[in-house]
């Protein structure tokens, strides 16, 4: 049975004599297979697996975009009791910066570029809110989607730099059958815009067939990426980038391993894909 709490309070209680290791899975709710794969490797390494499923307002910078985040609880109760979830936290706002709230996480130079500069702040809602979870959950593990390739090495950085002892554990991104990240964003795609979606997954696919013919220009590459999301009328490039795998600066040659990333526009709705190379 999977027990839901909605305080700090009861949530103490209920971890109180939760068997460990304890395996937590962050999530704004909306769940797909992507969290589904993400709950069931806490639950393969873990004796009590926790999911917290929160829309956090200050990781978005746009109040049209928090407004319109897809939420069905109901819903999300149900994949986390199909998976087997032992405990899951659903707070309120309030409950999580609470009256009088004043102290947040600012992140360096690691969440400045791709993400960081498309969305000012978000990176300090993330690292803040993850501080805050961590530190209530007190999980021995914690499991995030490689999909938020650069959201993965901002918490690492987090959780190092703060001495927060949960070790941060990254799963490989869950796709449709046509190459599509799976995202709650999704849903917000019209029929025609859908379809075309799969684009940032070519696009990707090509830079990185280009990378194993011998390619190891970065300016190649991202040429590469960019024309084939040229050749998709509906979808609008925002940026994309070929980068250093561990500081996500550009690069200019790809040496060893890099990390190929998109985000691209279909109308009002932004996605974002990546694909380690090496
Ligand atoms: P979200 O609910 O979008 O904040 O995502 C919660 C967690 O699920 C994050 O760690 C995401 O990276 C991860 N996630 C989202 N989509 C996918 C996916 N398609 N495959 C794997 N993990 C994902």
């Amino acid at each position: 049975m999977t027990r839901i709490v909605r305080t700090r309070a009861e949530l103490r209680t209920a971890l109180g004599p939760a068997a460990r290791p304890i395996g937590l899975v962050p999530t704004m709710g909306w769940l797909h297979d992507g969290h589904r794969a993400l709950m069931a490797r806490a639950r393969s390494e873990n004796a009590t697996t926790v999911v917290t499923i929160f829309v956090n307002p200050r990781q978005f910078g746009d109040p049209a975009d928090l407004a319109r985040y897809p939420r069905n609880e109901a819903r999300d109760l149900e994949i986390c009791e199909a998976e087997g979830v032992d405990l899951v936290f659903a707070p309120s706002v309030d409950e999580v910066y609470p009256p009088g709230f004043d102290t947040t996480v600012t992140v360096g130079a690691i969440g400045r570029p791709l993400e960081g500069a498309a969305r000012p702040g978000h990176f300090d809602g993330v690292a803040t809110v993850v501080s805050i979870l961590f530190g209530l959950v007190r999980a021995e593990h914690a499991y995030f989607g490689q999909k938020d390739a650069q959201q993965v090495a901002v918490i690492r950085r987090v959780a190092i730099d703060l001495a927060i002892p949960t070790e941060v554990i990254a799963c490989p991104t869950i796709r449709e059958p046509d190459g599509l990240a799976m995202s709650s964003r999704n849903v917000h795609l019209s029929p025609p815009e859908r379809a075309a979606a799969p684009v940032l997954w070519r696009a990707l696919v090509a830079a990185r067939e280009a990378w194993a013919r011998g390619e190891r220009s970065g300016d190649a590459l991202r040429v590469t990426m960019r024309v084939a999301l040229a050749g998709e009328p509906l979808a609008t490039a925002e940026y994309v980038s070929c980068a250093d795998a561990a500081t996500l600066a550009e690069l200019e040659h790809v040496e060893g391993s890099a990390l190929l990333s998109l985000a691209v526009r279909f109308g009002t709705t932004r996605l974002i894909d990546n694909e380690p190379l090496g």
